[in-house]
């Protein structure tokens, strides 16, 4: 378990930088790491996890610039949920909910960062999550996945429009509605309305304290994407108790 914990944090590791450069089109695979002020080429100890940014206090060993806490957050957020998967999900599962993580962790770092979320980690996934339930890596049929996939992207779009209609404002963005597609096709049905209530309500909860908190004005946007993916994740791992709590009401 340990060591487990351990790769699962070099993977975190991994997915800040794509997080990092998916929204910034940088070369994802080919380009060194490097520290985001100075440029300076990170060497192989600045990049051990956890450790290099607690050692440096959160700062550039280059050039002293504060080195986003978005990096140790990630890390430890990644290890804790795969680990999660391997005690909480069956073995015959791990691979692709491991690769869904993964996808909203990258989510929720970009959505963070600077509110947006790469249609790579979210809309262009879909068929992917077709594909493992056609073949038995996740547990819904090919055609659950396929259908609530699209009825998710078409309840979220005629929200947002009939929102947008009422109130003039933009409601939900379009990177929400393509993470909730990609949610309906690995989760199904109960997943989608898990998601949604659990992010409707941690959202509107989070939201107005920091709100309060802060000072800011009310239409002030925060990122739904987050509490979509921890909605999803949530699910993912205790799906049997959520579903008997669900349907036993
Ligand atoms: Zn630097």
């Amino acid at each position: 378990m340990f060591t487990s914990f351990i790769i699962f944090l070099c993977w975190g590791s991994f997915l800040n930088v794509v997080g990092y450069r998916l929204i910034r089109s940088i070369d994802l695979v080919f380009l060194r790491s490097r520290c985001n002020a100075c440029k300076q080429t990170l060497t192989w100890y600045d990049l051990i996890p956890l450790l290099s940014w607690l050692s440096l206090r959160g700062k550039c060993r280059y050039c002293n610039v504060p080195i986003s806490f978005l990096y140790p957050l990630i890390e430890l957020l990644t290890a804790t949920m795969l680990t999660a998967l391997l005690v909480y999900v069956p073995e015959a599962y791990f691979f692709a909910y491991a690769l869904f993580f993964s996808a909203l962790i990258v989510v929720i770092r970009s959505d963070l960062e600077s509110m947006l979320i790469s249609r790579f980690t979210s809309l262009y996934l879909v068929p992917l999550g077709w594909l493992f339930a056609h073949l038995k890596m996740i547990p819904l049929s090919l055609w659950q996945s396929f259908t609530i996939s699209i009825g998710a992207f078409f309840f979220l779009t005629a929200i947002s429009w009939f929102f947008n209609k009422v109130t003039g404002k933009q409601g939900m963005g379009q990177g929400d509605i393509d993470l909730f597609t990609l949610i309906g096709a690995f989760t199904g049905v109960v997943g989608c309305w898990f998601t949604l209530l659990f992010a409707s309500l941690t959202g509107s909860v989070i939201g107005i304290a920091y709100l309060l908190y802060t000072k800011q004005q009310i239409n002030t946007r925060i990122p739904f994407g987050p509490f979509l993916s921890f909605g999803a994740m949530i699910y993912v791992l205790h799906a049997p108790t959520i579903i008997k709590l669900l349907l036993t009401k």
